[in-house]
């Protein structure tokens, strides 16, 4: 079906941050499977390690034991402030996850009928009806509704607008069971959390025993230069979701808890593939892979190398931006909104040069390349960067 409007390029091969098309052109991967390829194309340990698991096992159902899956939320558990972990297989089923989760706390901790979850305006969370319903930006409903009941809006980074909503509510009683909402906002336009904003939520969630939720879908496993987006923000979720870097590239998706692992009782939530040992073992991989070559800094160093970059770019060519935002290796350059170009121009215009970039919104470039981009490849990316822009003003 014609659910994307595809590019008029076949990718039919990959080795590191490097793609090729069935022409035989090569392009360099800014993109990453949008924020998902986290070690790359065909990476030697995970190519050794999954051909491994493959021979061994590949899938059993949940309802027998599975070791690759505990020692994967062994890892996450013991990486994070987490105690429990449920998996699935993308960043919406987390997400739905999360939202069952969160109004079942709701009915059986604060007995609230009908309870409600807070999200933000700008929000992404996903394509599922509950997911998409809790995605503030409306152009992702038309067409669906009626939405899902239960989510009410505020907008990102505005104290005002979070707390006006949120007394409003609690008022006459209980009525929030979470207030659920993403560290960095990705498809929303590489928005980044205030501290001061989110230390507000932790309060405002800590004295009325409500639910504070990340969706880490896209900030999670190293994409910022920390493990978790939360670390870059100096506060603590209750609960967050994960998928996108997790799998480096193989399907995996996961809720993790801290107190909270008793308000899933067998028979309330299940998955079929979920957690099954060819996707946890990609998973482990990707995380072993993370600490043996100290990617976290890596990330860190390479993002700072990105952003000076994107930097330069943003002044030479200050007829098409205004600013750059971003941490680690999730970078974005902002359009000026008074111009005719969008980010889809600027991509379909990378795309001549043999770079690979996704947009973030109409007004944001977003830059999401493996984890495992070198200090060459970088400089490689914001020179076919240049010679596009060159082009374009
Ligand atoms: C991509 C994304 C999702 C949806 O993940 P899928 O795996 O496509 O379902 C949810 N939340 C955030 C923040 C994302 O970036």
């Amino acid at each position: 079906m014609k659910t994307y409007n595809r590019f008029p390029l076949d990718l039919i091969r990959g080795k590191g941050s490097w793609v090729w098309d069935q022409k035989g052109r090569k392009y360099l991967d800014g993109v990453a499977g949008i924020a998902t390829c986290s070690l790359g194309h065909s990476d030697k340990a995970l190519i050794k390690s999954l051909s491994k698991q493959l021979k061994r096992l590949q899938h059993v159902s949940n309802l027998y034991g599975i070791p690759e899956q505990e020692e994967l939320a062994q890892w996450l558990t013991s990486q994070s402030f987490a105690k429990s972990v449920f998996f699935c297989n993308s960043g919406a089923e987390a997400n739905e996850a999360a939202i069952k989760l969160a109004r079942k706390y709701g009915h059986i901790e604060r007995n609230i009928d009908n309870p409600v979850i807070l999200c933000s305006k700008e929000s992404f969370h996903g394509r599922t009806l509950a997911a998409v319903s809790a995605t503030g930006q409306t152009k992702y409903h038309k067409g669906f509704e009626p939405m899902v009941q239960g989510f009410q809006f505020f907008s990102y980074n505005d104290s005002e607008s979070f707390e006006n909503l949120f007394d409003t509510l609690e008022k006459t009683g209980p009525q929030i069971a979470a207030v659920f909402i993403e560290p960095i906002q990705g498809e929303g336009g590489i928005n980044i959390g205030k501290k001061s904003f989110f230390e507000l939520l932790r309060k405002k969630c800590t004295r009325s025993n409500v639910l504070l939720i990340f969706d880490e879908v896209q900030t999670g496993m190293g994409r910022t230069g920390t493990l978790w987006g939360y670390e870059q923000l100096g506060i603590e979720p209750d609960v967050f979701t994960l998928a996108k870097g997790l799998g480096g590239g193989h399907a995996i998706g996961a809720l993790l808890v801290n107190q909270l692992a008793d308000v899933f009782q067998p028979g309330d939530h299940a998955s079929t593939f979920g957690g099954n040992p060819f996707a946890c073992r990609a998973a482990l991989t990707v995380g072993q892979e993370i600490q043996k070559r100290d990617l976290l800094n890596k990330v860190t160093e390479r993002g700072n190398q990105l952003k000076e970059g994107l930097i330069k770019l943003s002044n030479k060519y200050s007829d098409i931006f205004i600013s750059t935002r971003g941490v680690g290796l999730i970078q974005g350059l902002v359009i000026k909104d008074n111009i005719k170009t969008t980010s889809l121009d600027i991509v379909k215009s990378a795309l001549e040069e043999k770079l690979l970039l996704v947009s973030a919104g109409v007004k944001v470039l977003r830059i999401v390349p493996p984890l495992t981009i070198t200090k060459k490849e970088i400089n490689e990316l914001l020179s076919r960067l240049d010679k596009c822009l060159m082009k374009l003003s």
